[in-house]
């Protein structure tokens, strides 16, 4: 029995059956390189009667080449591939993909040559080299990676390596990492902590599922209570992965984790240098003990990797929407994460102050444990919530922080307490226009108005990263001077807080300006040095960071979020208003939050100012119960996109007209999307919402795959959508 089945890994083919030469051992799990044509190809060998695949007569196969040099991918893994490629309509190579890491962490051993600072320091120096030499201080990587680092090419640092100021180093790929002591500095636990983390630890030492929803009060300390899960996991020998939303969020974290266990755990995302990579992609094969990986942090892409014995999932901050990946395998990896939890026999704890409705749903159901803190720890307060009319207290022209704000940011000022003003909106204006003919900045790609960002003097477009300089003119008339800012973005209501105290010290925190582990570091340290007095950010400053002298929260404005008109508008909302709330008072000296607002009346804004979450939780799932809407029914969207506006038309009425027409299954659309133009391409939607009953997936397949289209034209499945753009 020599023939195998392959996932292979290229977007045109996916399954194909080969041959095993003489003397090659394969099991299922093994990767492989396969020959196709004149070329190589990646694969991964399944079990065949898992696939389906073309019936080629055994002389027709083609020997494969080579068996890489890794453990199999385990059964475990191979199910959640299947499952999660089935579940979200997408290819199976594309989702194994994720499993693996690079062509060289495949590979694996051997060293490499990096480079560093010698510490030489000439008298004269080019302003290139002086750069560099600022620019590299404490790198040491590859000269790629340093001149992207320093902004300058690699010749330049050739040449500096030529004249000693650079030097070689070599590097063990594989050198492994130093292990974490579960009990290096073990915190004493409040007694709902305890009885919490005396949970947690039972389950992880069960080695059986246990989905767990860990609903803790912001400031309770669901890291340190889950941080006893994962030094049992330590101790037993298991791997833990805990997933964080963004990266901007690892930094305080690294730093806890370290406190907590006397080293760094190992990160995995998506800016690693390529060595990093490779080294962490390793570890996590070969397993906890002998330097391998013991915990794992990431982003949402770690959930695929091929741990070699998964003891534990944590997805903190569980109910962020950035865990739903928007391109390519559309997956949702806080669920996911429970999914593989369960193949894996394995607790999984999903952690967060303002849950998900579906999270809370199955926790009533009874499917997820709900863990409660309810208190904050160590007897801290949850802060006073106030709601600041805007139609009653006007702010003046201009200016965007109302009154009463002001007065409670001048009594901090004077008491030398810290204020947070939230606005999530990202550089100075959402919309720039010609006050002489009213000509308005658009992005060319995008059906999108470009927002002017004054840190970097240019227009942005949020949705494709297009940037042009702000000009002096304007395009269409021609007078100078003429533009006018419209609304505000945090850069502006940082200029108005400098404004309004010109002695203050400001911190303006956006992905703009916070976007190294560098740059959030020095936040961090500064604002815990109370050598910032306003902080003035978006959603970035929302989680995780805890400021023992911050009392005041201003929103800025509570209205933005419910605007797009998505039926997670409220939700959102609520959650993220409660989040930033939740970093006031969290020390000794209570907190006050002010919530700027148009609509007083708004059900979600009312139930924040009454501090009621059980009231807003309770009117929203009786408003998606009515509406059919997740967690009560299903939606999946599909996303017609082409260069050609008739084509990606005529595409999505094709759809359209073939669409089933099914008792529990109700089609909407074809329309054009809210972002009818993203990136040059011309997007229609279509939105299924389906009963709990229906097979969505399989329905979903059967329609699309007789269809045909021109090569232009994609068609995108998105299972449990999030964005409705
Ligand atoms: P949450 O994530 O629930 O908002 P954190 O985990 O950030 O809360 O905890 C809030 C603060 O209280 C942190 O500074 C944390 O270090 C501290 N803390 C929580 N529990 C304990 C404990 N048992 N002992 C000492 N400090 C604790
Ligand atoms: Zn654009």
């Amino acid at each position: 029995m020599n023939r195998v089945r392959l996932i292979v890994f290229n977007a045109a083919l996916g399954i194909l059956d080969y041959r095993v030469p003489e003397g090659m051992q394969v099991e299922p799990g093994s990767v492989v390189i396969a020959p196709l044509g004149p070329r190589q190809v990646l694969g991964i060998v399944w079990e065949p009667e898992r696939l389906e695949a073309q019936d080629v007569p055994a002389e027709k196969l083609r020997g494969l080449l080579e068996a890489l040099p890794v453990p199999p991918l385990k059964s475990e893994l191979r199910r959640l591939i299947e499952w999660t490629a089935d579940y979200y309509c997408a290819s199976l190579s594309s989702v194994a993909r994720m499993a693996l890491g690079s062509m060289a962490a495949l590979r694996g051993g051997g060293t490499t040559t990096e480079y560093r600072l010698t510490g030489l320091e000439p008298s004269r120096l080019t302003p290139q080299r002086a750069a560099a030499m600022d620019a590299l201080q404490h790198e040491q990587a590859s000269i790629r990676e340093l001149a992207e680092l320093a902004s300058v090419s690699e010749g330049v640092l050739r040449g500096m390596v030529g004249a000693g100021l650079l030097e070689p180093v070599t590097v063990d790929l594989d050198r492994p990492y130093p292990a974490a002591n579960p009990n290096h500095n073990a915190p004493a636990l409040s007694d709902d902590q305890r009885r919490a983390a005396d949970t947690f630890v039972e389950a992880v030492n069960a080695d059986a599922f246990a989905p767990f929803l860990l609903d803790g009060v912001t400031g309770s300390g669901k890291t340190e209570t889950y941080f006893e899960a994962v030094a049992a996991a330590i101790a037993a020998n298991k791997q833990v992965l805990v997933l964080l939303p963004e990266i901007a969020l690892t930094e305080n974290f690294l730093r806890r984790f370290e406190d907590r266990f006397g080293v760094a755990p190992i990160q995995w995302h998506s800016s690693l240098k390529s060595s990093e990579r490779r080294r962490a992609w390793r570890a996590i094969v070969k397993g906890p003990a002998n330097g391998g990986a013991q915990v794992v942090v990431g982003a949402r892409s770690a959930l695929f990797l091929p741990y070699a014995r998964l003891g534990l999932i944590i997805v903190d901050e569980a109910h962020e929407v950035s865990f739903k990946q928007d391109e390519g395998v559309r997956y949702n990896a806080r669920d996911v994460a429970v999914i593989r939890a369960r193949f894996e026999k394995a607790p999984v704890i999903l952690a967060s102050a303002t849950p998900a409705l579906e999270s809370m749903q199955l926790a009533e159901a009874g499917i997820y444990r709900k863990i409660e803190l309810p208190a904050r720890f160590g007897g801290a307060q949850l802060p006073d919530i106030q709601i600041l009319d805007l139609r009653k207290d006007v702010p003046d022209r201009g200016r965007w922080i109302a009154g009463p704000l002001v007065e409670q940011m001048k009594l901090r000022l004077e008491r030398g307490e810290q204020s947070l003003l939230f606005l999530n909106r990202r550089g100075y204006a959402p919309l720039t226009l010609c006050r002489n003919c009213g000509h308005r900045f658009q992005c060319k790609h995008c059906t999108a108005w470009l927002v002017e960002h004054r840190f970097s003097r240019r227009l942005a477009c949020h949705h494709c990263g297009h940037e042009e300089p702000v000009p002096e003119a304007c395009p269409e008339c021609g007078a100078n001077d003429c533009l006018v800012a419209c609304g505000p973005g945090v850069e502006r209501i940082a200029d108005e807080v400098a404004e309004l105290f010109p002695e203050a010290r400001v911190a303006l925190v956006t992905s703009d300006t916070m976007n190294t582990p560098e740059a959030i570091a020095e936040f961090v340290e500064k604002a815990e040095g109370k050598a910032i007095d306003v902080i003035v950010g978006t959603q970035l400053v929302t989680k995780g960071y805890h400021f023992p002298d911050l009392t005041l929260v201003g929103v800025i404005d509570a209205d933005l979020g419910l605007e797009g008109g998505d039926l997670r508008a409220a939700e959102r909302t609520y959650q993220q208003v409660a989040q930033v709330a939740g970093r006031a008072g969290r020390g000794e000296k209570p907190g006050e939050v002010l919530i700027q607002t148009r609509h007083p009346e708004a059900p979600v804004i009312a139930a924040l100012a009454a501090g009621d979450r059980d009231a807003f939780y309770t009117a929203e799932t009786e408003a998606r119960r009515d509406a059919g809407a997740p967690p009560f029914g299903r939606w999946a969207a599909i996303i017609v996109s082409s260069e050609d506006l008739a084509e990606a038309r005529d595409a999505a009425r094709a759809i359209g007209g073939t669409a089933p027409d099914l008792p529990d299954m109700l089609v909407l659309g074809p329309a054009p999307a809210p972002l009818s133009l993203l990136r040059g391409r011309h997007r229609f939607r279509l939105l299924i919402n389906a009963r709990r009953s229906a097979e969505l997936q399989k329905i979903v397949r059967a329609w699309l795959s007789p269809l045909q289209f021109p090569r232009g034209v994609r068609v995108h499945v998105d299972v449990d959508p999030y964005s409705f753009v």
